[in-house]
């Protein structure tokens, strides 16, 4: 992600391919973290996940656990207060982690304004982790990230120590130490006289400052900034009520998913397309892995947009083994992104003399496909194949300049934009 409009059009995507979705975006606490929640609640995301610089995961690298990022307390008052200012503290939840341990450090996190509290390092610990930082090495001395799981396997492969996992261990591990931060919690709330630890969220003037006085002065942390009231119309202007977005992937789903129940194992759908027309494919995708009944019954639903169509925004995004979606004219940015299967076409549309000239697609095609035939006529803007593990992809670009072959980096000898292939760990790119 790049932007605050990559992120909108990734949670737009996510909601369109499964409506019941909450999505949570996790960031890091940096500074201007209020004005970063107050862009990602407006993305529309349902729960932002603070991280702050304490704690982090055995595989985090020294210098970004030394050097980088915030305290959670600072990212979680600014992000809550900023929130409350702007009108969005009601659409969204506020996550956090770094370094908790105990019912005291999450209370804290709550009074500060956070709703709910993770604990990553800890929980690792009581299953039996001892904190060593190897777990990128594959072989986690403890059973824990690794696949060795004999004592044999291990000496086979060189260790000088290894101890088997005891799963039932671990798992009684990890349930005394939640159930005695959940008393320690509970025993808090009471204390603070509230039933309800959520009514206790933001009430940082329940927070004193016992230690430290002559080196900072926390008093700017420690006031309750009051909610403000949800407004759901406006003097004058009543509720807002706008068309609903991607109403045309929601309409062809149900096209097809008729056709389907009335018997038919293939289907066809053709249209003009605009660019308003975003996520086309993708509540049919989601339907589809949803109704495993109706998707056995379906051989392929084909989806034709043309002559002169431009689809929007994460087009055939998400697709599965039954779709065939083809295009004539172009599609703008996410086109095929996470496809799990199917064929995409982008071709563009016959011109007067009846060639078809040039093409291309937005950024991030084809980003982190699993499976599937994805075609462009043309080039690719940036980014196209990031993360691709299994697809395969075809573009029909002409070659402009030589193949540079002193060079090893493929994206860099492509026909194509920046970032093109990285991470890519499986499928083919011709
Ligand atoms: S003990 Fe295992 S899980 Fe824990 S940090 Fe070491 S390698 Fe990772």
């Amino acid at each position: 992600l790049y932007s605050i409009e990559d992120l909108a059009q990734l949670i737009e995507e996510l909601k369109t391919v499964n409506p019941e979705a909450k999505v949570s975006v996790k960031v890091p606490v940096v500074p201007g973290i209020g004005v970063i929640a107050v862009g990602v609640a407006k993305a529309g995301a349902d729960i932002i996940n603070l991280t702050g610089y304490d704690g982090a995961t055995g595989a985090a690298r020294r210098h970004s656990l030394q050097y980088v990022g915030l305290p959670t307390e600072i990212g979680i008052i600014q992000a809550h207060r900023a929130l409350i200012e702007s009108g969005l503290r009601h659409r969204v939840e506020l996550w956090c982690d770094g370094g908790m341990k105990t019912g005291s450090d999450a209370v804290k996190m709550i009074l500060l304004g956070a709703n709910r509290i993770g604990f990553a390092t800890m929980a690792m610990v009581a299953i039996g982790c001892t904190i060593c930082r190897k777990c990128h090495e594959g072989t986690c001395h403890v059973g824990i990230t690794t696949h060795i799981k004999t004592v044999e396997e291990a000496t086979e492969k060189g260790l000088k120590s290894f101890v088997p996992r005891d799963y039932d261990m671990a798992v009684d591990g990890i349930v005394r130490v939640f159930n005695v931060i959940a008393d320690e919690m509970r025993r808090l709330t009471a204390q603070l006289g509230s039933t309800c630890l959520q009514d206790l969220v933001g009430r940082a003037d329940l927070l004193e400052q016992v230690a430290g006085l002559d080196m900072v002065d926390l008093s700017a942390m420690l006031y309750h900034m009051p909610m403000k009231p949800r407004l759901l119309s406006e003097p004058g202007i009543g509720r807002r009520l706008t068309r609903p977005r991607n109403s045309l992937t929601h309409t062809i789903s149900n096209l097809i998913l008729n056709a389907v129940q009335d018997g038919e194992q293939e289907a066809t759908y053709e249209d003009e397309v605009m660019a308003y027309d975003r996520a086309l494919g993708g509540y049919l995708a989601g339907e589809l892995v949803r109704n495993p009944r109706i998707a056995q019954r379906l051989n392929c639903a084909h989806l034709n947009f043309g002559p002169s169509s431009i689809a929007g925004n994460g087009f055939a995004a998400w697709t599965t083994d039954q779709l065939d979606i083809f295009i004539e004219g172009g599609a703008q940015d996410g086109v095929a992104k996470s496809a799990n299967g199917g064929r995409v076409v982008v071709m563009k549309g016959l011109n007067h003399k009846g060639t078809r000239l040039d093409g291309s697609v937005g950024k991030s095609f084809a980003y982190g496909a699993q499976r599937g035939l994805l075609i462009v006529q043309g080039n690719a803007d940036s980014r196209a194949c990031i993360r691709l593990s299994g697809a395969d992809v075809i573009f029909g670009g002409e070659i402009t300049e030589p193949l540079d072959d002193t060079s090893v980096n493929v994206g860099t000898r492509a026909n194509l934009k920046g970032f093109a292939c990285e991470y890519m760990t499986s499928g083919r790119v011709i």
